[in-house]
């Protein structure tokens, strides 16, 4: 009984999530040496499928694991259908120049969707590299038809993609929760909606849905709380100081030199990062 009433040490195991559109990441903090076998063990399906590596910061360990998302965000899934029109028109205004017929033509548009002016890039490019700069008026039309299909594909199999990916989240959490208190960490819905990205729309569809399913996936012996979001994408988890960017996903610590990608450091500085509220 005694040992009880002096130890209640925080003993937590808190796991870092983060999302961007591209993949989730995240980082699970051991505090004691003793969870680090079993921990271990829990890790391994995710460890398994995924690109996981285990990094030690001043003599503690974290298990972190890129949970790469596909298919890739929507203007990418999009662009070889496309592109595939695009050619196909261009090759049918070529025989019509051939038989001499002048069809009459049209700028070309793309329908009202989300990742509108991304799309948009992706069709200028593709009619640039089909030669074309008008279109016949039935090319908006089968336009606009293919990138609502393509839309509604893709939703279906990025959601899937993102259930998948929290799902195994979950699974590794309920076998943490065996050993000590878990608390999942994300950021909070306001925060993403300052950060500038090119889709905002996008992004904030993406990570409510991501949000709802990781909530779901976890199970109720898990607490999900949101941390303050201050320089958890620009800090070193190593020592502390800015860090600097060698490529868009590599950043380098400038004390040590140590190399983290993008994801897997905002992963741990969440995992470390204060709570604000509690979600679960
Ligand atoms: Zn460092």
């Amino acid at each position: 009984m005694r040992k009880r009433a002096r130890g209640r040490r925080p003993g937590l195991i808190p796991v870092g999530v983060d999302f961007n559109l591209r993949a989730i990441s995240i980082a699970v903090q051991i505090k004691r040496r003793s969870h680090v076998k079993e921990a271990l063990a829990a890790f391994a399906p995710i460890a398994s499928r995924y690109e996981a590596e285990i990094v030690t910061i001043n003599g503690e360990c974290y298990l972190t694991a890129l949970l790469n998302l596909n298919p890739p965000p929507f203007p990418e899934y999009v662009q070889p259908k496309i592109k595939a029109l695009a050619e196909k028109y261009a090759e049918e205004l070529d025989v019509l120049k051939r038989l001499g017929i002048k069809p009459r033509l049209t700028r070309p548009k793309i329908p009202g969707i989300p990742d509108r002016k991304l799309v948009a890039k992706t069709l200028r490019q593709a009619l640039e590299e089909a030669g074309i700069t008008a279109v016949p008026h039935l090319f908006n039309t089968e336009l606009a038809v293919r990138i609502r299909k393509a839309e509604r594909k893709w939703k279906l199999a990025y959601r899937h993609s993102i259930t998948g990916r929290c799902y195994a989240i979950g699974r590794l959490v309920k076998a943490l929760t065996k050993l000590d208190k878990v608390t999942v960490k994300v950021e909070n819905l306001k925060t993403i909606n300052k950060k500038t990205v090119a889709n905002p729309k996008t992004a904030r569809w993406c990570y409510a849905t991501m949000l709802r399913i990781l909530k779901a996936a976890t199970p109720p012996a898990a607490k999900i709380a949101c941390i303050n979001p201050a320089h958890t994408s620009q800090l070193t988890p190593c020592c502390h100081t800015k860090a600097k960017h060698k490529t868009y996903r590599t950043l380098t610590c400038p004390k040590c030199g140590k190399q983290w990608h993008r994801d897997i450091l905002a992963a741990i500085n969440i995992s470390q990062a204060k709570i604000t509220t509690t979600l679960q």
